[in-house]
């Protein structure tokens, strides 16, 4: 681990080490583009550890075998809390990030050109042909940077500024979050269902927002056990715990908890990208959550993050124009939906999700999520939930475009 000298210059540097980040230095290693490039990862936190740990389904792991993961076959059905159903042809899986980040690091450590730099990057402009980086630790220059920091940063990064802001929506967007407190218990006696996993178990006070169970079973005596919020009040761990205790309580009282998981994920349409490429000439690029990872109206990111490293890598070998994250306007707009009735009528989201569970199979929700769902399939998912509300919310949205 070296700090940046003042004349250094790296081909690519990567400000965060989090997921994207990560994602990205391997798809790049992958495509040989470090073979003759050199990278900088500068990364801000030096005890980065076991912060998060992720979940995403697909028909197959995205390690096959090379990161521990849990995986299930079933969902508990929400609108009736009592069946399991089949995700097939989908698994659903779970990692912890340490494992993540030491399975990355030990991939791009095997190569001499790549460097870690435990710095706090404070400023990036754009200097001539390159970039030119200011951190805590130095400046150096660089012909591209992939930037996973997350603006509030932002606001000091003269330069990044309008990299930010271009191509993104800049009408209003909703605001929400997904926060949630969580933990993982082990109790005395089997209480927990091995096979199936519970997206959202709506069973608990809704607190004038969304709010839901979330319950990721690792053995009959073990599981992630997390109250969620979807709303614009963030959750915090006085709200959280008596749901979590009574939760608990009808399974058993016996248990202790081994660890906790507290996060927020932003839930917005501000995100988006309205361009399916960058600008030709694009060299301060985001990715990651500021890049429009997130999906707005499910906080999932993970996969979406690993797809776009493939992409970008490709473009950049080829030399092609790079890709953006865009979404088809369809999904963005089926979002942007959502996300409005989430936010003003959030004592009816409950009443969406267990009608959208008890209409649709899991595997075209699942399909549904990830985008790539036909519009016929749209059309069955949307005639079955309440129109009205829906109507109301597409008006809204129509009146802003
Ligand atoms: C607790 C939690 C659980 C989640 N679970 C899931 C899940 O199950 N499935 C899913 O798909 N998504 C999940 N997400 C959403 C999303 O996948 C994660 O937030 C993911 O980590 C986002 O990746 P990222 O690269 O954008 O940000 P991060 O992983 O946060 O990486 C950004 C990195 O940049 C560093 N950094 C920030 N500022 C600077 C700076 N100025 N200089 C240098 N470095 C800097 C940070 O320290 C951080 O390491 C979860 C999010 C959270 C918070």
């Amino acid at each position: 681990m070296r700090a940046a000298s003042h004349h250094h210059h790296y081909h690519y540097t990567l400000v965060g080490a989090g997921a994207s980040g990560l994602w990205l230095a391997l798809a790049l290693l992958d495509e040989g583009l470090l073979e003759k490039h050199s990278m900088c990862i500068a990364e801000a936190d030096s005890r980065k550890g076991n912060d998060r740990t992720w979940c995403y389904w697909g028909r197959e792991s995205l390690f096959s075998g090379a990161v521990p993961e849990d995986s299930w076959s079933h969902f508990l059905q929400p609108a009736d809390d009592t069946t399991a159903e089949a995700i097939a042809p989908y698994r659903y899986f779970h990692l912890r990030s340490s494992d993540f980040y030491a399975y990355a690091k030990n991939k791009l450590s095997r190569s001499p050109n790549v460097h870690f730099v435990h710095t706090s990057v404070s400023d990036i402009a754009e200097k001539g042909d390159s970039l030119q980086i200011t951190s805590d630790r130095g400046t150096w220059s660089s012909t591209y940077a992939f930037v996973s920091a997350m603006p509030g940063g932002l606001a000091s990064w003269k330069g990044a500024v309008g990299a930010f802001l271009q191509n993104r929506r800049a009408r209003d967007s909703t605001m929400l979050w997904q926060s949630f407190v969580g933990w993982r218990v082990r109790s005395t006696k089997p209480v927990f269902k091995k096979e199936r996993a519970t997206l959202m178990h709506f069973d608990v006070a809704q607190q004038a927002s969304t709010q839901f169970i979330y319950e990721l079973p690792f053995s009959e005596n073990e599981a992630l056990v997390e109250l969620t919020r979807f709303g614009r009040e963030k959750l915090n761990e006085e709200e959280a715990l008596p749901l979590l205790e009574e939760y608990m309580s009808e399974l058993t009282d016996d248990y202790v908890i081994s660890e906790w998981e507290i996060g927020q994920i932003p839930m917005t349409s501000a995100l988006d990208m309205r361009q399916k490429r960058l600008r030709r000439d694009a060299r301060l690029i985001f990715i990651g959550t500021p890049g429009g990872a997130v999906k707005p109206t499910t906080g999932y990111a993970f996969k979406r993050m690993e797809q776009y490293a493939r992409r970008l890598a490709k473009a950049i070998k080829k030399g092609q124009r790079l890709p953006s994250m865009y979404r088809p306007w369809r999904f963005r707009m089926y979002d942007a939906l959502l996300l409005h009735i989430l936010a003003n009528h959030a004592q009816r989201g409950r009443e969406v999700f267990l009608r959208l569970f008890a209409t649709q199979p899991m595997a075209r929700i699942l399909k549904f999520l990830d985008e790539e769902t036909t519009v016929f399939e749209e059309i069955l998912i949307f005639s079955r939930l309440p129109k009205r509300l829906f109507l109301r919310s597409l008006t809204h949205y129509l009146r802003r475009a």
